[in-house]
């Protein structure tokens, strides 16, 4: 399997596919970043997908494919790719199960819950809740749906950069959060087959961020997890990655990593300016930009791709509290 396996075509289909179960894509101009930098920027609003992040397209796009005969589908996420395949196997009459260890704090379960997912607890680590959706899949036909590294997640994450570019024809760099690389793998050849001079740039932390490590190394590495207020953008990119570490090699232009206070000052900004609430992987993009990381270009669409932070989080950091956990 090779990034050329995912065409602008797979992703054109991917985007009818989903497109009776996804919220379209939002961009308004932001008068405050726009005026700072003295250019265009533009911020694009995907925190309003049903479950509060971009990952429902990927997920859909895959439970849309499933093979004919397939009980279900599994996954081990709480976060935004749990409630994103609960989400779209609910949307689509397929079972559900989202595995997860003890350790899964209770808001989260009843998250995945609420979202229509059966749940199953298994042990005290994420280790051994991934060996009992292994054995979903292995005994009982289920269909383990990865956070990022498919094709069909891939195809599914770049309908985002079709409908930039619809949206604003003459964009020249985007702004797009960092982790497994599904995300901007599928936003970089979604815009790069059409217009292959716009800038993409990647977006992460630089606590644990196991992306820009690898591509440091030159093949996939792990780095130890950290506690970070991006915490959506934790986790490894698998060490026999075959899909995203070189698609994110080969056509990102630009890595960069945040501090936790300018992932801080991102959500901070987006609350204060923009009246926007963002969880801190949603953030990085404008915290990036306050950080002077990052030169936009004449034209620089923004993503913010989730919203799901926990409020009284949210409340320290917008109020300049310890938020230290
Ligand atoms: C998963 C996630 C990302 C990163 O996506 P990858 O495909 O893993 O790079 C960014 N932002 C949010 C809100 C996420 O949930």
């Amino acid at each position: 399997m090779n990034q050329s396996e995912i065409s602008l075509e797979d992703i054109r289909a991917a985007r009818e596919r989903i497109a009776a179960h996804i919220v379209p894509l939002r961009i308004t101009p932001s008068a405050s970043l726009s005026q700072q930098f003295d250019k265009d920027i533009l911020l694009a609003h995907e925190y309003l997908q049903t479950t509060g992040a971009f990952k429902l397209r990927g997920a859909m796009n895959s439970v849309l494919q499933l093979e004919p005969g397939t009980t279900g589908v599994t996954a081990v996420s709480t976060g935004n790719h749990g409630r994103a395949l609960a989400w779209s196997a609910r949307q689509a009459g397929v079972p559900c199960i989202i595995c997860m260890s003890q350790l899964v704090p209770q808001n989260k379960l009843e998250g995945i819950r609420a979202l229509g997912a059966e749940t199953r607890i298994v042990g005290k680590s994420q280790d051994e809740a991934e060996v009992e959706a292994r054995r979903l899949v292995e005994e009982d036909g289920y269909t383990m749906i990865p956070p990022f590294e498919h094709p069909h997640v891939i195809a599914g994450q770049g309908t985002l950069g079709l409908e930039m570019l619809e949206q604003v024809p003459d964009l020249d760099t985007v702004l797009v959060q960092l982790s497994g690389g599904g995300l901007i793998s599928g936003i970089a050849l979604a815009i790069k087959s059409q217009k292959p001079d716009v800038r993409i740039i990647g977006i992460s932390m630089e606590r644990g961020c196991a992306m820009y490590a690898s591509q440091q190394a030159g093949y996939p590495v792990e780095v130890e997890e950290l506690p970070t207020l991006a915490d959506s953008l934790g986790g490894g990119i698998g060490l026999d990655n075959r899909l995203t570490f070189g698609i994110v090699r080969d056509q990102v232009d630009q890595l960069v990593l945040l501090s936790e206070e300018e992932i801080a000052d991102g959500i901070r900004h987006a609350y204060f300016e923009e009246q926007v609430i963002v969880e801190g992987g949603g953030a990085v993009g404008i915290g990036a930009l306050l950080a002077r990381k990052v030169e936009p270009g004449e034209k620089t669409i923004v993503l913010l791709s989730g919203r799901n932070i926990d409020m009284e989080l949210h409340r320290k950091i917008v109020n300049h509290e310890d938020y230290q956990r």
